[in-house]
């Protein structure tokens, strides 16, 4: 069975003393025993979050990292140095770093291979424009992003892999993809996923959700068979519909 995920991300939002309030709130509140809890926050609040979340069922993630363990590239941060920090996930693939950084497939594949050799789990990240969407594409589209990445990988490492399907017109514009949709894409994914490496690595892959989650839309969506939970990023600012969100797997 995939665990139930809510995963948070912050992307470039909130200093130090939003992140303890935050921390602090969450740290107190029942989390349901078969649900896990990521947050996503910027590089500068890993560590402070990492300690904070030490006895918790929260886990921290970074929002990205560069595919290189070390060397002359001047402002950027490996797998290793997030491992360092106490943060046990790297998100990969997010659709702002495709489009903002042009970070394409090939690159993607990197940086998912160095952050598992680095003992971080990755939360891949996929999912087609609006266009795609509206030639009816989006299916070929997704399948490409994971077959280009998360298939070359080894069968074990599958099970530190977690997908989030984004599809981009619903990132952070209010409009979310309805049950029906995200259930269409999920159940398709998992298919992929069952052709190259089996049934029960399928079904023990967890497959996020991603696009305008909020409390009043989480429930519906959780409760499609395929959507094994969310990745929020504007409700996730919010503790208390951060935990509504929780509460709705
Ligand atoms: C995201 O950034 O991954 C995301 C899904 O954002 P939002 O929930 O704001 O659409």
């Amino acid at each position: 069975m995939a665990r139930k995920i809510a995963a948070g991300n912050w992307k470039m939002n909130n200093y130090i003393v939003e992140c303890v309030d935050f921390m602090g709130f969450l740290s107190k509140k029942r989390i349901p025993k078969d649900v896990d809890v990521i947050l996503a926050v910027p590089y500068t609040l890993l560590g402070v979050s990492s300690t904070m979340t030490k006895e918790s069922k929260i886990s921290i993630s970074a929002q990205n990292c560069h595919h290189q363990d070390k060397g002359a590239y001047t402002g950027e941060i490996s797998a290793s140095m997030v491992k360092r920090t106490g943060a046990s996930y790297v998100l990969v693939g997010h659709s702002e770093r495709r489009e903002f950084n042009q970070e394409g497939n090939s690159l993607i594949r990197k940086k998912i291979k160095s952050a598992l050799e680095s003992d971080l789990k990755v939360i891949f990240c996929c999912g087609e424009s609006l266009d795609i969407r509206k030639d009816k594409k989006h299916k070929s589209y997704v399948t490409k992003q994971i077959k280009k990445t998360i298939l070359k990988l080894p069968k074990e490492a599958m099970e530190n892999v977690i997908i989030a399907y984004e599809p981009i017109w619903a990132i952070g514009t209010g409009e979310t993809a309805t049950p029906k949709q995200a259930q269409k894409m999920h159940k398709h994914i998992r298919s992929i996923i069952e052709d190259k490496f089996g049934k029960e690595i399928a079904q023990n892959t967890s497959i996020l959700y991603g696009g305008s989650v909020k409390p009043a839309n989480a429930k519906e969506l959780f409760s499609q068979e395929d959507v094994d939970g969310g990745l929020v990023g504007g409700a996730s600012l919010d503790p208390t519909s951060f935990y509504q969100i929780i509460k709705s797997l």
